[in-house]
């Protein structure tokens, strides 16, 4: 049973009133990196939609204010810290027009942010950059901050003449006045003001084109090849989206900035993306990795999002789920259904963890402390997955077509869920108010099935039975399922549609061979937990030879959960000849459960023969499943000694290392911390693994890893290494580094703190509740805030659940070890007994025969 995702006490929250039409938001400003301030002046203009508007309220959050004009006269105003009162010298009628001017200044502690060298890190370049979403803008200008105000916008800045500053739209003008650089942007389009950007810094720029529109990446001075190998193709996304949502790109430029300590992964401001520099791939990172999920992710946001943007937070997922949805079709496009249908799983891992372990929700909600709440694994991955759905349902073509009329319908303007109902159904004919009811707007959870498919060769009929084994209480519904059924036979694959409506189907179906292939709802469209039962040489069928890899993956893990010999063989077969690699991983992974000692030869030697740098890696981790196993551990620890081609199959190999608690794991371990990687995930892997390995003697390794100073990603690694180290003990040690991972919560890094978090609810001690406490008063980052809360409720509830569990199933995991290699030495025993029993009857029998004889 999930938990609620409100806390007790939580109110609905609703869009704003709109006293007055937002037009237009000009910001005249002057940075100072220096001093980190800001000063300036907002003018908004717009036209009164409220009688006899006397009052307006502008958001303005520790902002100095010091003059404010209407119309061009001073009026007075209060401002309590958080907003602007401006009251109006006389009553403005509806429809007049209405211009404030806000002249400010500030040292905002959000929404814009100063980053440069420090003690810890004397390299960081200069910068300074915004992120206004969800409700920061407020933070470093004076506006209705509120995604259901659109308006055009123009920023003009005054920076230090050696730097350049990137904003929305097209570059007005560009001039050094007095040794300041006075930069000029502007754009034409209306947009919500979260996506009003800033980026200060001495960048690059590398110009390219898509069609007539220039496509810009900006990055730090000197690693322009590397924002290039990122970014390479942000030209051919455009094409494939402006085809796919039938409206072509909506901005007459596209810029992408890479900027230091960004706070997300990226933000899609509009025209002007800003991306973390953690991404910027090297050319080692290259062989086996990209980036394109986000630059997909942050371009189809410049449609979903900025031409047509939610209405307010709890309808996020019209903007979260489509950019989700749109790196699946990137992927598609790109690489093909298969590599694309990876995303769905990962997808469906990070939703279905979410419902079972923090709370399950209705995905479009009213119902939250703060914005950002929400902003979790039911609107993204979620989201993703109802589109994936609705796709399936509609047909490629209607599902273009009510995507093109959505977007030409809402343009510049902002939805809720009923509107993308609407559309598809003035689109398409197709009512899908069932559909958008159970799966986004009242309902919550999902399907879980059990499914059983048999076929007589007598009647000739499959038939398939098909229960919802969910708990229909709360807002878990009974779902309406339409999929199908494929089977396989001389003729091909054979399609036919099911609808499941009720708990229990069962459906008879006429086939006229016995089919060897019979998948349920291939492709694993719908977002269910699903237990098929079906004869087991049709699991071998599908794993050897179904169309999609999804189905062929999802084979394996039938096939491992099923166990022995024929089993075993089927998936040793598919791991060293399935042609995607995705799938040989699929194998590897479930040849790992088995734990017999030939399913361990086979993915050693699959190990010496792989290629594929993605498939090595699955192979090395599935490995990290036979614990104590010498001949693992020297083909792990070989790797962590010798290194791999691949970033990845390195820092894998390091966990396994400790996973399987090598006797040379901390020795290596701590060798391969020293090394350098992409995101630092390499010493990441390192760390977790001497945590994995239960090297009690690596805790000052860990807690030098955790310093300021060091990688972030380290970092975090570092630190919840050492919560696993020390989780349930209570001597002074253990309370020594509880006390250090406290101290993280106050860290400048958000991502360290983010983890110092986590960390605490492992180590499952409630005496870190009062400085969760305190850091929730503290702290202005509202996941953190979310976070915190969630962590002193598991604390305070004793131990933490999760954690029980994940130490049990550390304890499985070994039984299962301890039983396979029991249940082989006791196969050894009765092998070598039956022989000598027959060594002994054939002794009788040649001695009878002899007597015979004689
Ligand atoms: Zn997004």
């Amino acid at each position: 049973m999930s938990r609620e995702f409100a806390f007790p006490g939580t109110r609905a929250r609703y869009a704003p009133d709109r006293v007055v039409d937002l037009q237009h938001i000009a910001l005249a400003l002057d940075v100072d990196p220096a001093r980190r301030e800001v000063a300036g002046t907002a003018t908004l203009t717009g036209v009164v939609l409220a009688p006899n508007t006397r009052v307006i309220e502008l958001d303005a959050v520790e902002l100095a204010i010091e003059t404010v004009t209407a119309n061009g006269k001073r009026v007075e105003f209060r401002h309590d810290g958080k907003r602007i009162r401006i009251e109006l010298a006389d009553p403005i009628e509806v429809g007049a027009n209405l211009t404030i001017a806000v002249e400010y200044r500030g040292a905002p502690r959000r929404g814009l942010y100063f980053i440069g060298p420090d003690e810890g890190y004397p390299d960081k370049p200069m910068q300074i950059w915004t992120q206004g979403q969800d409700e920061d803008s407020r933070y470093w200008f004076p506006c209705f901050d509120t995604p259901n105000q659109k308006a055009t916008s123009e920023l003009s800045v005054r920076v230090p003449a050696n730097l350049f500053a990137l904003s929305n739209g097209s570059l007005v003008s560009d001039r050094v006045d007095g040794g300041k650089r006075i930069i000029h942007w502007k754009l034409d389009v209306p947009h919500s003001c979260y996506l009003i950007t800033l980026a200060v810094g001495d960048f690059a720029a590398i110009e390219t084109r898509w069609r007539e529109v220039p496509v810009v990446y900006y990055v730090q001075r000197g690693r322009e090849a590397e924002a290039e190998r990122t970014l390479a193709r942000t030209p051919q996304m455009l094409e494939l989206f402006s085809k796919l949502f039938g409206v072509p790109y909506p901005y007459g430029r596209y810029s992408q900035v890479f900027v230091g300590d960004f706070i997300f992964g990226g933000m899609e401001n509009t025209s002007a993306t800003t991306l973390t520099d953690t991404v910027l791939i090297d050319e080692r990172a290259s062989l086996d990795y990209d980036i394109d999920s986000l630059v997909a992710h942050e371009l189809a946001h410049q449609w979903f999002g900025d031409l047509v943007t939610c209405r307010d937070w709890g309808e996020g997922w019209l903007n979260e789920g489509f950019a989700t949805y749109s790196e699946y079709l990137w992927r598609e496009a790109y690489e093909g259904r298969d590599a694309a249908d990876l995303e769905l799983e990962d997808w469906a891992d990070m939703y279905f963890g979410e419902d079972a372990g923090r709370y399950r929700r209705t995905i479009a909600t009213k119902h939250y402390d703060e914005p950002i709440d929400i902003f979790d694994h039911h609107l993204y991955e979620k989201g993703g997955r109802v589109l994936h759905m609705l796709r399936h349902y509609l047909g490629d073509e209607a599902f273009y077509r009510a995507l093109g009329y959505y977007l030409g319908k809402h343009k510049h303007g902002v939805v809720e869920s009923r509107d993308l109902a609407r559309a598809v159904e003035e689109s398409t004919g197709k009512n899908l108010d069932w559909f958008f009811s159970q799966w986004v707007i009242d309902g919550a959870g999902h399907p879980e099935l059990d499914v059983s498919i048999a076929y007589s060769t007598d009647t000739r009929l499959a038939t398939v039975t098909v229960e919802q084994k969910q708990k229909v209480e709360g807002k878990t519904p009974l779902f309406r399922i339409p999929t199908k059924i494929r089977f396989h036979t001389r003729n091909g694959d054979l399609d036919i549609p099911l609808e499941i409506v009720d708990q229990r189907h069962v459906f008879h179906l006429r086939l006229d061979d016995e089919p060897t292939q019979a998948i349920f709802d291939p492709g694993r469209v719908v977002l269910a937990a699903v237990k098929v039962d079906k004869p087991e040489p049709v699991w071998i069928a599908e794993l050897a030879g179904a169309t999609l890899g999804i189905d062929r993956g999802a084979a394996a893990h039938a096939l491992a959960k099923r166990g022995g010999p024929t089993a075993e063989r089927a998936l040793a077969s598919a791991l060293d000849r399935d042609p995607y690699w995705a799938v040989r991983g699929a194998a590897a992974a479930a040849l790992a459960t088995l734990r017999s000692t030939s399913a361990r030869d086979r993915l050693l030697a699959a190990l010496t023969s792989e290629r594929h740098p993605r498939a090595r890696r699955a192979i090395v981790r599935a490995l990290g499943d036979f614990v104590h196993d010498p001949a693992v551990a020297d083909a792990l620890g070989a790797i962590v000694e010798k290194g791999d081609a691949s970033y990845f199959v390195e820092a894998e190999a390091c966990l396994a290392l400790g996973r399987v608690r090598a006797p040379r794991a901390g020795e290596l371990l701590r060798l391969a911390a020293t090394r350098e990687s992409f995101t630092d995930v390499i010493r990441q892997h390192a760390f977790r693994g001497l945590a994995e390995a239960r090297d009690d003697s690596a805790l000052g390794v860990l807690v030098e890893g955790a310093k300021w100073g060091r990688i972030t990603q380290g970092r975090r690694a570092a630190t919840s290494a050492l919560a696993m180290l020390v989780r349930g003990r209570r001597d002074r040690e253990a309370r020594d580094i509880r006390e250090r991972v406290e101290q993280l919560l106050s860290d400048r890094d958000f991502r360290v703190q983010a983890a110092a978090l986590e960390a605490l609810g492992v180590i499952g001690d409630g005496a870190a509740i009062p400085s969760l406490r305190k850091m929730i008063d503290r702290e202005l980052d509202g996941r953190l805030r979310r976070r915190g809360k969630e962590v002193i409720r598991d604390l305070e509830e004793g131990s933490s659940q999760a954690e029980d569990v994940r130490r049990l199933r550390d304890e499985v995991g070994e039984l299962r070890s301890l039983a396979s290699g029991l249940r082989e030495r006791l196969e050894l025993i009765e092998a070598t007994e039956k022989a000598k029993r027959e060594k002994k009857a054939e002794k009788k029998a040649k001695k009878k025969a002899k007597r015979e004889k004689d």
